[in-house]
């Protein structure tokens, strides 16, 4: 995923957090380490590239898989996902976010961007920390809305003193592998003293902005009553639109929104299972690509997508890609993307997305170790994944082909046998922990 988009049959060199060399790695190892490395990795018939970038996520929905499987966006958000996210502990948040992680290391991904939710969030940033992964994590901001428990409602001064807190706390720990961002739920939720707060404490500072836009047709009518414009109108008038913020799913965008937000140089994040699954749309990809819109690739919560799954959501979103044109209403067609574009989605560009592309979203002497490696010898890859394999990856790969993750130089996960994460006990934590929000929620 270098910007030659080179695909090399040779070795990669990792010393300590970093690429030390990639393709011929004869010369610079035996300059390193007098041409013997400490330890060794067989990847002959497999894919080593850049782990994945998580572009969109709710790890605290982790435990409510399953628990919501009807209505649209709003009446999810009402009916479900507050009561239960209001119903929260300490101990089920910890729980949700280690069973997400679990899931999202055992399929590759190695960066993830966290939505969080109103408290216990530093509880949240600790599980982060001791999972091993990189993560751009916030508190979600919500101080109003219609059907929003008053669990969920703060002052706007409180929500924001707790998120900066927050920042103070971990934003650039663990080495760096953590980043705080600002998480202004979505128009909705937020009043317009609360934006003009983020819009400034987000430049004074440099945190990213993460937020909802323009996810279904209901909530656009809604907002449109509430600020009498569209969230991105919004968002460009309110000086939030600007080269940190991360807006999730943009599936209602028109060209004039397209340009606010290119030329603010702002990013999107597609979310297409979640979009399918809520009934949301089918957001128009290609048009932000030729709009030169940065953008990334996320599953959103697993309450409404069922999957951490990038390869889930590559393979998607190259599908919706394909069906689009033809769905009533939608713009004139466009070119389906293509494989190696949508792998770019969810690596390079995501990185991009979330201001992190210097650093990780291909393997390039210098960037981070961020290192997966996907079996590719297997009967669902076969005959010949390396005669396009981009199109292997997307279409044909599963999560469960990763046979190691490794962030910042450290292994994280190598077949089967884990560092930081132990899935057993996640799995059945997150069963206890699930029983009792459902019981404190009065969702029995
Ligand atoms: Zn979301």
């Amino acid at each position: 995923m270098d910007p030659a988009s080179r695909v090399l049959v040779g070795d990669l060199l990792i010393e300590n957090d970093r690429i030390a060399a990639v393709g011929d790695v004869t010369a610079p190892l035996a300059k390193l380490r007098g041409g013997k490395a400490d330890q060794a990795i067989d990847a002959s018939g497999a894919l080593v590239m850049p782990g994945f970038v998580h572009g969109h996520l709710h790890l605290c929905q982790t435990l409510f898989r399953g628990l919501a499987e009807q209505g649209d966006l709003l009446h999810w958000l009402r009916d479900r996902i507050w009561p239960l996210e209001a119903a929260h502990s300490e101990a089920s948040i910890a729980a949700s976010a280690r069973l997400g992680l679990c899931e999202l290391i055992a399929g590759g991904v190695t960066c993830i961007n966290d939505m969080g939710t109103v408290r216990h969030t530093e509880t949240i940033g600790a599980q982060l920390e001791a999972s091993g992964i990189r993560a751009v994590f916030g508190k979600a901001l919500m101080d109003q809305g219609d059907g929003v428990p008053p669990a969920l409602i703060e002052s706007p001064k409180r929500a924001l003193d707790d998120a900066l807190a927050l920042a103070g706390r971990f934003d650039g720990a663990a080495a760096g592998r953590l980043r705080v961002a600002l998480a202004p739920r979505f128009i909705l939720s937020c009043s317009e003293g609360l934006w003009r707060d983020v819009a400034d404490a987000a430049a004074e500072r440099g945190l990213v902005v993460h937020t909802h836009l323009a996810e279904s047709p209901s909530e656009g009518r809604e907002v449109s009553a509430a600020v009498g414009t569209s969230a991105a109108r919004y968002f460009a008038a309110h000086g939030v639109l600007g080269p940190r913020f991360v807006g999730a799913h943009g599936v209602w965008l028109d060209d004039e929104e397209l340009r606010a937000i290119a030329g603010a140089d702002a990013a999107l994040v597609h979310c297409p299972a979640s979009n399918l699954k809520l009934g949301s749309g089918l957001a128009d990809v290609r048009a932000w690509m030729d709009a030169r819109i940065r953008c990334g690739l996320g599953s959103d919560g697993a309450a409404c997508s069922n999957r951490l799954d990038t390869f889930h959501e590559m393979s998607l979103a190259g599908l919706v890609s394909r069906v689009r044109p033809a769905v009533p209403g939608a713009g004139a067609a466009a070119p389906p993307l293509t494989a190696r574009a949508i792998v770019a989605l969810a690596t390079c560009e995501g990185a991009r997305a979330l201001g992190l592309g210097d650093a990780i979203g291909s393997l390039e002497a210098g960037k981070q170790a961020d290192v997966i490696v996907v079996d590719a010898r297997r009967p669902h890859c076969g005959p010949d994944p390396e005669h396009d394999p981009y199109t292997t990856l997307v279409h044909a790969s599963r999560a469960g082909d990763v046979v190691m993750t490794m962030v910042a130089g450290r292994m994280l996960q190598h077949d089967g046998a884990w560092t930081t994460l132990d899935p057993g006990r996640a799995v059945a934590d997150a069963r206890a922990e699930a029983r009792g929000v459902l019981r404190r929620a009065g969702l029995a």
